[in-house]
């Protein structure tokens, strides 16, 4: 494929760079841009005009430099093969084939994308965002050949932004509908996605009815378009096999499709638990599951949410610790639309286990929480900090009150005897992140601590004897 006459390159191995702020030109969305989104339609050959890239708005050389604006991106496709069905199939790869362009990041998606576009591409002559339109168009005709007709459209005026954000919502949520009709156990295969093994290659999202993609942007329908469509694309069927165990949601065929396409990496994953055998997550989640030991909850943080969540770490710090295409027990990226999962964390109590959100997302998703947790699952205003939410999930008798009473109690020494004296020896140092602590199958907790450094010349642990 030629780019000739371009003024940046576009090629994959261009997938990977990153664009720090004070290499960026001009961002667009991200956290502080509210109104932003990417959206593609499937349209009749008559109303799509081939090849035209249009932009409603300023272009890039009339904006500020270093500063951020809103950006909808919408794309209409036409073609004997295009259905609806194949609209969030194709709005995903504008991901991809975004990042092949020199000069240009693109993370996330649908309504909470970020695109930052670098100044020296600027400099080289990346002035107008058609170039990025004309690429866009040939990388999905290429590979994508059933689309005949591409036509794309920037939008940067404000105004027009907001007014397709609305409609782009309202899109994405239909979508989302369709596939609650149907359950895990009525299908005999599920999906794989393995587009973002690019930046993590250990990474394969099973898309199952009942579990969205962690980019929530690929239900069980799109992927199985998309694996229909185009069978040597990134998209696969996954026969699921044997139910090895239908609560943790465990299946022979996922074990095994998952241990081919991760290269041996991941053996065994679980559908519906954040323990033992989790999902991988690679970085697109548009929520982290967090558990919380202190009160043997879950918390879950969304990507636009600012500040620390209640267990003191942030989004971005927590998503390096998720991410990667690392199954980390205890962490685990999610789609907003599985919280509407009749699996939601069934392994793990489901609702009844959830502790903390923050109340945007509590908000989003009000619809799928049982009534009578409602009250009882504490956000930002309630709890800022642990011992908040302890407090807040006794007062309310969270269905984890009990179990919190009791851990209380077991922690809490009897009177007479004096806790257990850890002696640390000279020349112990411990540096990184205590990230969390898990139940320890046979009892006691497992401490995971990430990305540390322990050296330990001598350690002495005793016990003080009664007197
Ligand atoms: Fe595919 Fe999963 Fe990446 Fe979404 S997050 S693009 S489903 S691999
Ligand atoms: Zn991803």
């Amino acid at each position: 494929m030629s780019f000739e006459g371009f003024p940046v390159e576009v090629s994959p191995i261009y997938e990977g760079e990153r664009i720090r702020r004070e290499d960026m030109y001009v961002e667009f969305g991200g956290g502080k841009v509210p109104h932003k989104f990417e959206l593609v339609l499937a349209a009749s050959m008559e109303e799509v005009e081939d090849e035209s890239v249009k932009i409603v708005g300023p272009d890039l050389s009339e904006l500020k430099e270093g500063e951020s604006y809103p950006l909808g991106i919408l794309i209409k496709v036409a073609g004997a093969k295009v259905e609806k069905d194949l609209e969030p199939v194709i709005e995903r790869r504008i991901h991809l084939y975004t990042n092949y362009v020199e000069g240009i990041m693109h993370l996330n998606q649908r309504y909470d994308i970020w695109i930052r576009i670098g100044k020296k591409a600027f400099k080289k002559g990346l002035t107008s965002l058609s170039w990025w339109g004309k690429a866009l168009i040939r990388l999905f005709k290429a590979e994508m050949p059933f689309i005949e007709k591409m036509e794309v459209t920037f939008i940067t005026d404000p105004e027009k932004v907001k007014e397709w954000y609305d409609k782009a919502i309202e899109i994405y949520n239909a979508r989302d509908a369709r596939a609650r009709a149907i359950r895990d156990e009525d299908v005999d295969t599920f999906y794989g996605c393995v587009l973002c093994q690019s930046f993590a290659p250990q990474h394969v999202c099973v898309i199952s009815p009942n579990r969205v993609s962690l980019c929530g942007a690929l239900n069980w329908f799109d992927a199985r378009a998309a694996a229909n469509v185009d069978p040597k694309g990134p998209n696969f069927p996954i026969p699921k096999g044997k139910c090895l165990d239908p609560i943790k949601g465990e299946y022979e065929g996922v074990n095994e499709v998952v241990a081919k396409r991760s290269l041996g990496a991941v053996k065994r994953v679980y559908l519906y638990s954040m323990f033992e055998y989790p999902h991988t997550s690679c970085g697109c989640f548009e929520c982290i599951a967090f558990y919380i030991p202190e009160v043997d909850g879950i918390g879950f943080v969304h990507r636009g949410f600012r500040g620390a969540a209640v267990n003191g770490l942030p989004f971005s710090t927590m998503a390096a610790q998720t991410g990667g295409g690392i199954q980390t027990e205890g962490f685990l990226g999610v789609g907003i639309e599985y919280f509407r999962s009749p699996k939601f964390f069934q392994a793990d109590g489901g609702w009844a286990r959830v502790v903390w959100m923050p109340s945007e997302l509590k908000e989003r998703v009000k619809d799928a929480i049982p009534p009578e947790l409602y009250d009882k699952i504490a956000t930002e205003k309630d709890a800022t900090n642990v011992e908040e939410l302890k407090k807040f999930l006794l007062e309310k008798d969270h269905p984890l009150a009990a179990k919190i009473r009791e851990m209380e109690a077991a922690a809490a020494p009897p009177p007479e005897e004096k806790p257990p004296e850890a002696v640390p020896a000279a020349g112990v140092e411990i540096t990184g992140v205590p990230v969390g602590a898990v139940p320890a199958a046979g009892g006691g907790v497992r401490i995971i601590l990430q990305g540390a450094k322990i050296s330990i010349k001598k350690l002495i642990i005793k016990r003080v004897e009664k007197k």
